[in-house]
């Protein structure tokens, strides 16, 4: 996904959802990010079908590079915000980041 060494997963995906250029700008806290680079097409789905053994891989690749982000809690902090509904935001995927809300509305 990324297409420069200087863009991060989540900005891109922030780009993808048409957040505005403003609002890109105000989470500067994703120029931290661990996933800048090329891995970070390892935080969303491919284009084609997925197997479950290969998504769990991905995505366990992925928390891995989470778990050492300096901006883990403002990453997962704006994607349950948004209501993300897609990718490896702040270390949880989507399902996860659904349970989390759901248990928080309690
Ligand atoms: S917590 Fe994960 S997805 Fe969020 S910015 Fe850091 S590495 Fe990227």
């Amino acid at each position: 996904m990324a297409t420069t060494t200087s863009t991060t997963a989540a900005g891109e995906r922030a780009a993808r959802a048409g957040i505005s250029t403003m609002w890109h700008l105000q989470i500067g806290w994703q120029y931290r990010a661990a996933c800048k680079g090329p891995q970070s097409d390892l935080f969303f789905p491919p284009n084609h079908l997925e197997r479950k053994e290969d998504r769990h891989e991905r995505e366990s690749a992925a928390k891995a590079i989470c778990r050492s982000c300096p901006v883990l809690t403002q990453c997962r902090d704006y994607a349950l915000m948004v209501r993300e509904p897609h990718g490896i935001w702040g270390g949880l995927n989507e399902y996860e980041r659904r349970q989390l809300l759901a248990r928080r509305a309690g």
